[in-house]
């Protein structure tokens, strides 16, 4: 036992060997150290002990402690029971437990123990029936006179609470042996955090709620500021390299904003200005610009670029889908009409002959502003000064591309899009190595967005309506999940969707299908006629979720809307309502399932993307709302993203602070954190492993 370190497998410890050790493996404890962070999920509190002697017949919540005397099992008549008598030398008590058979092997006479629960009176003799019981662990050393937490513990396997209670508890005394302090005094007592290995054995025996309160609170920080040295070293690691500084002067700002047929929003202003001063300094920007769909980003990213344009540099912008970024692409052109600013589009489905054209206009500065897919990020592509890069990343957000851009000696500016709102909190964490600026307030002009959520039996009033603003000249979305109910057709939802209501409820009318599966070129045409009014009604998977932009249309109907996430479905509505018309969102829940009914009720009351965010991810946690686990941050256990989100700050500025001071982390009172990292991001952070 002396010999127990934190990396000592659990079986050595007593009471555990190779059977137990198996079953705590399965719920991810595997050493000492796993051990002693494995934490109670809650506590129970142990009322007062009380003497026997006192006990009311009455009383809804006693507990007492004694030996136990004597032990009955009735195993039939009607209902079997198990009893014991316990004597705690002041009284006598009956504690009787309804099918109680499970008991007679586990509770037997001399035993001490406690029980709480309501106490009654039966044939003249105190009783408990059916109460909590348990083993006093030592009822020389237990101190019954005061109220005691009892901690409870997530089951492993068939491993009960109580068991690994003991196991712990055998432990916890070498925890301040152990565990190394990663902090000194002064440092914790400014923020008033406990030592770390006290932290842990509150954890498990804490005083009080208090006490305990105060611990987690420490281990919150603890998992805050790991991340958030991550991040920090990452972020000095990507501006480690010189930029162009790229200097926006009155005369500049004037001929940019002149390009544009309309003046900027404020917010558009704001992030032009906050994009203004970052270009200017000789190091990268890197700045995530998020805004709800049709908030005008692409505007904003175009005067970033062309700032770049003004110094002589080049810029390019990518986009995640080949349809966006022929979008994108057309925008440019209608932007850049006239000037003397040359553009070229890069995709993957280009000719070989025009592929080596725009490669070697790129390479010899010929080429001002590219406008592409990942195909900007190949090999072969050279750029003779590239400044600025736009990375948009619409609906891809989380999926972080760490932008790859081939660019010699200067690092370039980057600008990275999401349309995505994201939580203020998970823009410290996923985005924590970027500045943010947020543009949210839509350009004039626009009509609102009304949303309503009704159960799939109105589809006929649905169509109806639909039906009617068709007939006075708008057109209308049909989206769908991809799956369909049938769960075994051959087709998507879409597909047989489409089938239907273009012989039926539309016959009329020309109907479209777009989906993910359909070649880009089918996917692009039935846009364009979309968007040209010829085709009336489109019945579409999630892929519109992303680019299209037709004023004319401003109704959607999403059927079970309830498989959605709330924050894509908020994107899908962004489709709608870019016109000077008011636009309605019909949310067809599926399924009457009342949690699935409530989350679409939240975007029927508003229309704020980032309220919508932070319920989406109250609703569903952080790996879900990224739908993906490749942020490689360290996972959180103890911390919550939501409710430590003022804790999350103070760590953030701690560990910005000590990365400007030790930016490898390597002074002598770092050494534990510099550990702790290594352990927690392996070689991801770039620290050398060997220290
Ligand atoms: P986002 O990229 O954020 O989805 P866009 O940049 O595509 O938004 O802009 C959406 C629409 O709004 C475009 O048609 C654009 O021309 C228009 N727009 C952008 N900014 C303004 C503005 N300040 N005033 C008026 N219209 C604007
Ligand atoms: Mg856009």
């Amino acid at each position: 036992m002396a010999s127990l370190e934190l990396d000592t497998p659990v079986q050595y410890v007593k009471g555990v060997g190779p059977s137990r050790a198996e079953q705590l493996a399965r719920s991810g404890v595997r050493t000492v150290e796993d051990l002693l962070l494995y934490f109670p999920r809650r506590f129970n509190l142990r009322r007062q002990v009380q003497s026997i002697k006192t006990l009311r017949g009455d009383e809804p919540a006693a507990t007492v402690a004694g030996v136990v005397r004597e032990t009955n099992y009735k195993p039939f008549g009607r209902k079997p029971y198990f009893e014991c008598g316990l004597d705690d030398g002041s009284g006598w008590v009956v504690a009787k437990w309804f099918h109680g058979g499970y008991l007679k092997d586990r509770i037997k006479s001399d035993m001490h123990l406690a029980i709480s629960g309501k106490v009654s009176v039966y044939r003249e003799t105190l009783q408990f029936i059916n109460p909590r019981w348990e083993v006093i662990w030592d009822p020389a050393g237990t101190n019954l006179d005061a109220d005691e937490l009892l901690p409870v513990y997530p089951t492993c396997g068939p491993l009960p609470s109580g068991l690994i209670a003991n196991l712990i508890k055998r432990i916890l005394p070498e925890a301040s042996r152990l565990f190394a302090r990663w902090f000194d005094d002064e440092y914790l007592r400014r923020r008033d955090l406990p030592p770390r290995p006290a932290a842990i054995a509150a954890m498990h025996q804490p005083e009080d709620n208090a006490a305990w309160t105060l611990a987690r609170r420490r281990l919150a920080y603890d998992e805050f500021i790991l991340m958030q040295l991550g991040i920090a070293l990452q972020r000095m690691r990507s501006v480690s390299r010189p930029a162009h500084p790229l200097a926006v002067s009155d005369e500049i700002d004037r001929r940019i904003r002149a390009r544009f047929p309309f003046g900027l929003t404020a917010a558009q202003d704001r992030a032009v200005g906050e994009i203004a001063a970052d270009l200017a300094r000789p190091r990268p920007m890197n700045r995530l610009l998020q805004g709800d769909v049709g908030s005008g980003k692409t505007v904003v990213a175009l005067y970033a670029a062309l700032v770049a344009i003004a110094h002589r540099k080049q810029a390019a912008i990518m986009a995640p889908t080949e349809i966006l970024a022929r979008q994108h692409y057309s925008k440019v052109e209608q932007y850049l009409a006239k000037s003397r600013v040359r553009t070229a589009l890069l995709v993957g489905a280009q000719r070989a002959a025009e592929r080596a054209d725009i490669l070697e206009k790129l390479a010899a500065g010929r080429i001002d502003i590219v406008v592409g897919t990942h195909a900007l990020l190949s090999e072969k592509v050279r750029f003779r000064s590239l400044a600025v890069t736009v990375v948009d990343e619409q609906h891809k957000f989380g999926v972080r591309q760490r932008s790859g851009f081939k660019a010699k000696g200067y690092a370039p500016h980057c600008l990275v899009m999401t349309a995505t709102p994201i939580p203020r909190t998970l823009a410290l964490t996923v985005f924590g190595d970027l500045d943010v600026s947020v543009i949210d307030e839509m350009p004039p002009g626009r009509g609102r967005t009304e949303t309503r959520c009704i159960e799939k039996s109105r589809m006929p009033e649905v169509i109806e309506f639909v039906r009617g603003r068709l007939a006075d000249g708008q057109q209308a979305y049909f989206v769908y999940p991809l799956v369909t109910d049938a769960g075994n057709s051959q087709l998507t939802a879409a597909q047989s969707a489409y089938e239907e209501l273009s012989k039926d409820a539309f016959g009329e009318y020309t109907v479209g299908l777009i989906h993910g599966q359909m070649p880009t070129a089918e996917q692009q045409s039935a846009m364009n006629r979309f968007a040209a009014g010829e085709v009336r009604v489109l019945v579409a998977s999630t892929v519109v979720e992303v680019g299209l932009d037709v004023p004319n249309a401003n109704v959607m109907v999403v059927v079970n809307a309830e498989r959605f996430g709330l924050a894509q479905l908020h994107q899908l509505r962004g489709r709608i309502g870019r016109g000077a018309e008011n636009a309605v969102c019909i949310l067809v829940a599926g399924s009457k399932n009342p949690i699935a009914t409530e989350r679409l009720r939240v975007l029927a009351e508003t229309n704020d993307g980032f309220k919508i965010a932070e319920a989406d991810l109250r609703l569903r946690g952080p790996g879900e709302f990224f739908g993906t686990r490749q942020h490689g941050l360290p996972e959180l256990k103890i911390a919550d993203l939501i409710e430590d989100y003022e804790l999350l700050r103070i760590a953030r500025r701690d560990a910005f602070a000590i990365v400007r001071a030790d930016p490898d982390i390597s002074a002598p009172e770092h050494l534990t954190l510099r550990a702790e990292m290594l352990k927690a991001y392996g070689g991801r952070v770039g620290l050398i492993a060997e220290g």
